[in-house]
């Protein structure tokens, strides 16, 4: 978990790289026999003539990964949430979204014209209010699994309970638990009626999907305009992608895992009061005071580790905050330099 910054080895506690994949010769492997085999390009729109065999391919892997019937690749995970929300509201529809959600779902439901509910962060009771004042109409509610700035999860089984009862579709985003959450690293297991996921962060590539019914991924596939518009994903992306969601499932997926469960373990003995929940591999250190957060964050670089250092309006006021991400490439010594290097800091 090396990167060189300007010429600088440092440690890397920035990442979404979770299971140390980002840089594995297999996944290069992988695109280079896709590269000398198809070319750089997909050459248009899949539904021109763009679409190739290592598209199918991945949507079969990761439909039998997840246990769907059906899966739609998006060339990022903001095309699909974009694509998916746009594609399924209109105006006319609800759409309830938790006040904490990633900017790519806040800009989708924005362009679905729906009228959006925003609820507060995690709170379920304040959902189903707003649910029934809303009854009547066609409603949907969005949210992520694992939040990425605060590292914790929502109550997943209440959430798909509340929104069936009240005859709401329910989309969760598992971009910060896919590869790491769950059996098979399969994320939180919620029974939404679409999962999306991206092959960004903890699978080490580059894309995203949309995991779902055999109707509703026919639907994204003529509606979803980012499928439509936009030329498709590179067919060597794709390939890298499939060789990580195969080592993800595998035995050797879930010893990467129980290895970033004990370098997350060890932070967290180290610093109780961390947010974020124990099996989430983003904790954030709060400080509070904007230009101490950044004062901090630039001295932790200076002696060698990058770290996130949040602030308003990214967060709300007065939370200025580290947030720390871990990867299976991480030891225990990395984070116990690390905890030891930013204590000094803090307490100077
Ligand atoms: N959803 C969430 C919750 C994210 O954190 C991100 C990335 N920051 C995305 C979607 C976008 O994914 P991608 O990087 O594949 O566009």
């Amino acid at each position: 978990m090396h990167a060189l910054v300007d010429g600088v080895d440092i440690l890397n506690f920035a990442s979404n790289d979770y299971l140390g994949l980002a840089g594995d010769a297999r996944l290069v492997e992988a695109a280079k026999e896709a590269l000398d085999r198809q070319g750089s390009g997909a050459g248009a729109s899949r539904l021109i003539i763009g679409n190739h065999r290592e598209h199918v391919e991945l949507e079969r892997d990761v439909a039998a990964w997840v246990g769907v019937e059906a899966v739609q690749l998006f060339n990022s995970g903001y095309a699909a949430n974009t694509g998916v929300l746009t594609a399924l509201l209109r105006e006319g529809d609800v759409v309830f979204s938790d006040e904490l959600n990633h900017a790519s779902i806040v800009d989708g439901c924005r362009l679905s014209r729906a009228t959006i509910a925003v609820y507060k962060h995690r709170d379920l009771a304040g959902l189903e209010q707003l649910l029934k004042q809303h009854a009547g109409r066609r409603r949907i509610v969005v949210t992520e699994t694992v939040f990425s700035m605060d590292g914790d999860i929502v109550d997943t089984a209440s959430l798909a309970e509340i929104s069936r009862r009240h005859g709401a579709h329910l989309i969760v985003d598992e971009a910060h638990a896919m590869g790491v959450m769950g059996p098979e690293g399969r994320g939180v297991e919620s029974k939404a009626d679409i999962v999306i996921g991206t092959f960004g962060k903890a699978l080490g590539s580059f894309g995203a999907f949309a995991a779902t019914t055999h109707a509703i991924a026919d639907l994204l596939w003529n509606r979803a305009r980012p499928l439509i518009f936009s030329t498709g994903l590179p067919p060597h992306v794709a390939a890298a992608s499939r060789r990580a969601v195969q080592i993800a499932r595998s035995s050797e997926g879930e010893t990467r895992r129980e290895k970033l469960r004990a370098v997350i373990a060890r932070f967290r003995a180290a610093v109780p009061l961390a947010g974020g929940e124990a099996s989430v591999p983003i904790a954030s250190w709060l400080i509070g005071e904007d230009r101490q957060t950044a004062e901090l964050g630039h001295r932790l670089f200076e002696a060698g580790f990058l770290v996130g250092a949040v602030r308003p309006p990214t967060v709300p006021p007065g939370t200025a905050r580290l947030r720390i991400s871990f990867s299976a490439a991480h030891t225990v010594e990395h984070v116990q330099q690390l905890v030891e290097v930013a204590r000094r800091l803090v307490v100077r």
